[in-house]
């Protein structure tokens, strides 16, 4: 089953379309966090971040470096949260990748992306070694 967002691709349901090429869309989120909340996705359905192939995540970027100074300057914000909520623990409801622009503006009361998590863990050096290690050797 196509998600609601491949239904958006396809023109089956309305959006308010902002950009479009041949591998990504743009459109106005439907029940945004402030005016000019945009998603950009790529025309085709992957779930997570990580199942997006290079190509592909080359283009969601670029769409997304286009969208952002565009969608801060339609709403005169000062600045945007930019994000990927990326699989459904982290908050992620469709599943199709998309990406968040998200305007912010002076005293909006919103947090930084460093008020989504919860506890911190704390964490010795050796433990970040071992992190940092495990993690260049997957890069
Ligand atoms: P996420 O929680 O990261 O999966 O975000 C999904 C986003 O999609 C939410 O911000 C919804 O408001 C938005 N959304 C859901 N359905 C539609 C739709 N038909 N058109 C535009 N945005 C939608």
């Amino acid at each position: 089953m196509s998600t609601i967002f491949s239904q958006i691709v396809e023109g089956e349901i309305p959006a308010r379309i902002v950009y479009e090429d041949e591998t990504t869309i743009a459109f106005l989120d439907a029940n945004p966090l402030a005016p000019g909340h945009t998603l950009v996705i790529p025309k085709d359905e992957y779930e997570r971040l990580n199942d997006v192939p290079e190509d592909v995540a080359t283009d969601l970027y670029a769409t997304v470096h286009r969208m952002v100074p565009a969608v801060e300057e339609s709403v005169d914000a000062d600045a945007t949260t930019v994000a990927f909520n990326n699989g459904e623990e982290a908050g992620q409801e469709v599943p199709h990748v998309h990406c968040h622009i998200v305007p912010r503006f002076e005293g909006d009361g919103g947090g930084p992306i460093h008020a989504i998590a919860g506890d911190r863990p704390d964490l010795a050096d050796d433990e970040l070694d071992d992190i940092a290690a495990d993690i260049e050797s997957r890069a």
